[in-house]
């Protein structure tokens, strides 16, 4: 069955379903909602002490109103309910209202209850359709123009109705754990029989979701002996003696772990953790050396074309004494240059290639790869590791990440991978105090910011989106641009930079911040990995509400990397405690581990890794705090299976075995889609 067979879908709905990441049965099925709402009690008039919306059983009296004002027509109806109250319901501009609304008749209706004086009014309200929606528990999907909710709605009902959904776990797992069905979990997240049973369907899809998760990962880790071993060479403690300074003790020590692993027979996978700024990629450079050195290749691979091409420049220059070919291989080449670069890896004449996902598409093959390198790891998923794995059949693996995960998530997120964490920064920077204010502060703290610059220094202004949305009242950056540059920042070299813009432009752009040319770069959030510019030392972010806490980290980490005193503002309009505490936490610590820790503490899963738009690995159904059990328990199965039936041929775990399969199908054919 395909999208294109639920009744209602027709091949306009089919764009827009395509649109909201749905292309197959599967993806539709596990579009799950962002949230609910309770229809199930209709409520009295005489109940209605709160407005808020709500579901009435009305019997309409007459029509109050029905007259054109200032080119809005309004009609007002007066209502009963079973005890004889009376309220009234009013619609904007439904001409047809009347003809679908009779008198004396009885209504099943949902809709906001307002108090106007002393009496309620209802405002538009949706009345009850043949779907017969009102009196359930409702989800609520995310959107995109063109589809509704009641769009969404009916095709997940003309769906659920047809058939039946396979199971996707073996009876022996739903047993013990006390799960229920797939069929039922899949029913009960789109339309909730009852609470009961959405907490339920929640638990039973949180655990597919972890327990496939860790299931792949360590699906996918080897552990036999037969890998690569690389020497530790002399003229690697050369090159780290030629590095324009000492190394922190930490960074020695995950050195240590490093090279152990280069050393031994055993596959390395390792995840290298530390704060922004901590100096993780000069880790990497030596691990590369080292291997290059030993005669393999080295893929490095950076979440974005700014990033590898940063990567590159900096490695050019510290290798350039050793005699290290280097590549940079980006979507951007020509493809007449990716071809050559191409080659050039087939035949090994490339020791170091960086780029971006262009490094492990189908048409790259390497000749002798011996380590994969990752930046910014959470930016890719198993996924992208099951697709590295396959470019070669021997690599060792490193990753890195700025985004510091509390333990316990780690343990299970990671589940496949040993970690280091570099716990120290180098010495000799300044320090980086950070602020709290509403943007009634727009000229003091734009003041202040224009001091620095005239002292020589540079800035970044961050802010969520590109274009201003019509519902969220979000900064955009050129809105930003014209305003601050008209207002505070005539005669200074200000650029502006988002993520839609032509790679090219991108580069040039930050070319010239990084040569100082530009002095403010105003942009989203495309800074908020790796970019190395010391000479910035303040960074204003609006809408400060809109990010989580670990990401605000890794965008303040983009200052305070030079010897100034740095200064970040965080601007919001908004109030409220749970914000409010958030900021004092901002404000009070540059860790990323605690800040990590009292986010997860805060807001839970859902933050530690940013917004979900950004990444591989949020989990849909999986809340790190809520279903912490279920985590436990999972991997306790992955790891007795994994032990007892390696290969997963036993019969009892046929299930998982075709299910792992079908996983594995889809995420191939999600990269190919991407
Ligand atoms: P991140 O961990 O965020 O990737 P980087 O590797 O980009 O950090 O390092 C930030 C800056 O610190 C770079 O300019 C790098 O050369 C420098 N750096 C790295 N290690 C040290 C050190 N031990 N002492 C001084 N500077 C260092
Ligand atoms: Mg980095």
């Amino acid at each position: 069955m395909e999208l294109i067979d639920i009744k209602g879908v027709g091949e306009k709905k089919l764009r827009y379903l395509n649109k909201l990441g749905i292309y197959t049965i599967k993806n539709f099925l596990e579009y799950y909602p962002y949230s609910y709402i309770d229809t199930t009690k209709f409520k009295k008039i005489s109940e209605i002490t709160n407005e808020g919306s709500y579901s009435y059983k009305l019997k309409i009296i007459s029509v109050l109103e029905n007259k054109k004002l200032k080119n809005i027509r309004i009609t007002k109806f007066l209502a009963i309910d079973e005890e004889q109250n009376s309220c009234t319901i009013v619609y904007y501009n439904n001409y047809f209202i009347t003809k679908t609304i009779k008198e004396n008749e009885i209504y099943e209706m949902y809709g906001k209850a307002k108090f106007v004086g002393k009496t309620v009014e209802i405002q538009a309200p949706t009345l009850q359709s043949k779907s017969k929606f009102i009196g359930n528990i409702l989800p609520q999907y995310h959107l995109t123009d063109g589809i509704s909710n009641l769009d969404l709605m009916k095709f997940m009902k003309n769906l659920l109705d047809k058939g039946s959904i396979e199971e996707t776990l073996p009876s022996y797992i739903i047993d013990k754990l006390n799960l229920i069905s797939y069929e039922e979990a899949i029913k009960n997240i789109h339309f909730p029989k009852s609470n009961e049973l959405l907490f339920k369907a929640k638990k039973r899809l949180a655990f597919d979701e972890i327990f496939y998760f860790q299931l792949l990962a360590m699906f996918m880790k080897k552990d036999n002996e037969k890998y690569l071993s690389f020497e530790l060479l002399d003229e690697t403690f050369e090159f780290i003696k030629s590095l324009p300074f000492e190394l922190t003790d930490s960074q020695k020590k995950v050195l240590d772990d490093i090279f152990l692993d280069l050393k031994s027979k055993k596959q390395m996978n390792r995840l290298i953790q530390g704060d922004v700024g901590c100096g993780k990629t000069v880790i990497a450079l030596i691990a590369s050396f080292n291997v290059i050195k030993n005669g393999y290749q080295v893929a490095f691979m950076a979440p974005t074309e700014i990033l590898a091409k940063q990567h590159f420049e900096s490695s050019k220059k510290l290798f350039s004494k050793f005699g290290i070919r280097i590549k940079l291989l980006v979507g951007s080449l020509k493809a007449k240059e990716k071809l050559k670069i191409n080659q050039e890896i087939e035949n090994g004449e490339v020791d170091l290639v960086i780029g971006t996902h262009s490094l492990f598409q189908e048409k790259v093959i390497y000749s002798n790869l011996g380590l994969i390198i990752t930046d910014e790891q959470h930016r890719f998923g198993v996924k992208q590791r099951l697709l590295l794995s396959k470019k070669s059949d021997n690599p060792d693996i490193m990753v890195m990440s700025a985004t510091p995960i509390p333990r316990t998530v780690g343990l299970v997120m990671f589940c496949d991978l040993d970690i280091s964490s570099i716990k120290e920064m180098p010495t000799g920077r300044g320090k980086i105090e950070t602020y709290f204010v509403s943007e009634n502060y727009e000229k003091r703290y734009m003041d202040f910011l224009k001091k620095e610059i005239l002292k020589g220094r540079q800035a970044y202004i961050v802010c969520p989106l590109i274009d201003e949305s019509d519902n969220l009242e979000l900064q955009s950056v050129s809105n930003l641009y014209k305003k601050l540059k008209s207002k505070y920042l005539q005669n200074i070299e200000v650029a502006f930079i988002h993520g839609k813009m032509k790679p090219s432009e991108k580069d040039e752009i930050m070319k010239l911040f990084e040569t100082g040319k530009v002095k403010i770069l105003i942009s989203t959030t495309v800074i908020e990995v790796g970019i190395n510019v010391p000479n910035a030392n303040i960074m204003v972010i609006y809408n400060a509400e809109r990010f989580g806490l670990s990401q605000l980290h890794q965008l303040r980490g983009r200052i305070g990397r030079g010897q100034y005193d740095s200064y970040c503002i965080l601007v919001s309009n908004k109030s409220g405690e749970l914000l409010r505490r958030r900021m004092e936490i901002m404000c009070s610590s540059t860790d990323g581990f605690y800040i990590s820790e009292q986010d997860f503490l805060l807001r839970g899963y859902g933050d530690v890794f940013g917004y979900r738009q950004s990444g591989e690995q949020n989990f849909k159904m999986v809340n790190f705090q809520n279903d912490f059990e279920v985590l436990k328990f999972s991997k306790m199965f992955v790891e007795k299976i994994l032990k007892e039936d390696k290969n997963l041929q036993k019969a009892k775990n046929k299930i998982i075995n075709q299910n792992l399969k079908t996983i594995v199908k889809s995420i191939n054919s999600d990269i190919i889609m991407n």
